[in-house]
């Protein structure tokens, strides 16, 4: 079992397996894209397999795949495959942006893996592009349709933003009305990889649910998992659930049980934190399982307690691309 210094059990991975993106969201990333990783530098899934036989040997028990845009990375669907045939084999997720999704839903499905994140902030065309400066609305909104036909688990996730898509807030909530889908609204963090600042946050948890309850009257509380990043509700008679997630607020960070691992083999244990190790380096060298695990359950060692502390030490990733993090 993997343990944190504040005693928190370690039990999710998320598992960043390329920084590149076919979109360019604007709180994400800048136009032109960010100083994406080099071939050589990137983790090869060999690599990443060991890292991972490593964790879920220690009780890692959830990965979630995530980017940049993982269906970009090539061979995707062999190294899904491969995690599922591990000794321990985790639960696997996947974030996606879903503009890739369609080929591979049915081996998806076959692989067990029916948990997925869709990105969408916006269900009217024009505001897409304006967010995500692609033209793929029409790609993505078929591919959420496929995956709630087919009765995969989805939650859709929404940065909420002021000028941008706060109409959006109830026309996705009304998603929820006939589907058994989560619909979660994220608060903007500054993971932008441009000025690294954010200007008071306009839109935070409170805002958001405040906002709906205007609209709809009280929700209903439902009960949090025991690791949740989200405050869960429903809205009377509707069929699926939502989600608000104070991510820049982090009010969740005392039952943090996450680690990440970049594409190029950084290794965090706090989003706002810098990278305690990059585990690329290490694996490249002349070292054991053993030796790995240890330099891994020493980064855990130093753990910050919560985000605002890991940010308080760390002056520089706060200028990052969450595509590089691993959101
Ligand atoms: N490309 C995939 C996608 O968009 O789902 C996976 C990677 S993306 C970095 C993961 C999640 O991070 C997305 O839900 C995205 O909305 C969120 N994200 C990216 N930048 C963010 C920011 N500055 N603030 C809040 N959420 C952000
Ligand atoms: Fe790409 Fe996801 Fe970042 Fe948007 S949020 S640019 S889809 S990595």
């Amino acid at each position: 079992m993997l343990l944190d210094q504040h005693n928190r059990t370690v039990n999710y991975l998320r598992l960043s397996v390329t920084d590149k993106c076919n979109l360019r969201c604007f709180y994400c990333m800048p136009e032109e894209g960010i100083p994406f990783c080099k071939k050589e530098d990137e983790l090869s899934f060999e690599e990443m397999l060991r890292i991972c036989r490593i964790l879920t040997k220690q009780g890692v028990n959830k990965i979630r795949i995530t980017g940049g845009e993982p269906f970009v990375r090539k061979d995707l669907l062999y190294f899904l495959r491969q995690l599922t045939e591990l000794e321990n084999p985790p639960e696997l997720s996947i974030t996606t942006n879903a503009t890739l999704l369609e080929p591979h839903i049915e081996e998806l499905k076959n692989l067990g893996i029916t948990s997925i994140n869709v990105s969408l902030d916006t269900l009217d065309e024009a505001r897409f592009f304006a967010i995500t400066r692609r033209d793929a609305f029409q790609q993505v909104n078929r591919n959420l349709n496929i995956l709630l036909r087919e009765g995969f688990d989805v939650k859709v996730n929404c940065v909420v933003m002021e000028n941008k898509n706060i109409e959006d807030i109830i026309l996705l909530s009304e998603l929820t009305k006939t589907a058994p889908v989560s619909v979660r609204f994220l608060e903007e963090m500054p993971f932008n990889a441009q000025t690294g600042e954010q200007t008071e946050l306009q839109w935070n948890y409170l805002h958001i649910l405040e906002h709906l309850e205007a609209h709809y009257g009280p929700l209903v509380k439902l009960k949090d998992p025991q690791h949740s990043t989200s405050l869960n509700y429903s809205i009377p008679g509707y069929k699926g659930r939502i989600g608000i997630i104070p991510s820049f607020s982090r009010t969740f960070c005392g039952t943090c049980n996450r680690i990440r691992l970049s594409a190029n083999g950084d290794f965090r244990t706090c989003l706002y934190g810098a990278a305690a190790l990059n585990l690329r380096d290490e694996i490249r060298q002349p070292v054991t399982d053993g030796q790995l695990l240890q330099r891994i359950q020493n980064a855990l060692s130093h753990k910050p307690a919560n985000g605002f502390m890991a940010e308080t030490q760390n002056t520089q990733h706060i200028k990052d691309s969450m595509a590089y993090l691993g959101g």
